[in-house]
């Protein structure tokens, strides 16, 4: 097989989620379309690493660090909550509903044993830098299995802090993700909020 389409798919067959077959169709797509689609493209992803860094407090995506909430210019942030979901897909499509108004923290992922990702990989850390001042944790990870234990092994780490820990109410069905939940059954979520 040619060298060079090899390396291409098996570059796409790193992304989450792509196997062989998809890996397959990007490449063949990609070879047959001009040269400028390429370009764009490899131009695109370049100017989005070079540009996007990550919130060094919460440690959402952002152009400049701290990210826009943290940073909280127009002081319309409700500091002592802290919103903390998976990923940033999920604290934009929480974002959308304009429902909450504190902060967020980013896990960078969930708790998998199986996929051996720990507490280390996560970032719980930073997050218990966090603490000073705030009175309540909404925990927002997805209701999988891995995002209820994260949650619970959150409530028990946080215990200690006399800051109330509260979960997104069910109503986003099991086994369902925070970003294809519609904004209703979502605002009900965050409404409906218990402690755990
Ligand atoms: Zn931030």
């Amino acid at each position: 097989m040619i060298k060079p389409l090899n390396r291409l798919i098996d570059a796409f067959k790193k992304l989450p989620g792509i196997g062989q077959k998809q890996a397959e169709r990007f490449a063949y797509y990609i070879l047959k379309n001009p040269q400028s689609y390429a370009d764009n493209l490899a131009d695109t992803m370049l100017e989005a690493k070079k540009h996007i860094k990550t919130c060094s407090v919460c440690c959402s995506l952002c152009e400049k660090s701290p990210c826009e909430i943290c940073s909280d210019i127009l002081g319309t942030r409700d500091k002592e909550k802290i919103c903390v979901v998976e990923n940033y897909t999920d604290l934009q499509t929480i974002e959308k509903t304009g429902k909450y108004k504190g902060l967020y923290h980013v896990l960078l992922g969930v708790l998998s044993p199986l996929e051996g990702i720990h507490q280390d990989d996560l970032s719980i850390k930073l997050l218990m830098k966090r603490l000073n001042g705030v009175s309540e944790i909404l925990v927002a990870t997805n209701p999988s299995v891995e995002g209820d234990a994260t949650a619970i092994f959150l409530s028990q780490l946080l215990k200690p802090y006399n800051i109330k820990i509260t979960r997104l109410a069910k109503g986003i069905p099991s086994g369902g993700t925070i970003e294809y939940a519609d904004e209703v059954t979502l605002i009900n979520a965050l409404d409906g909020r218990k402690e755990i």
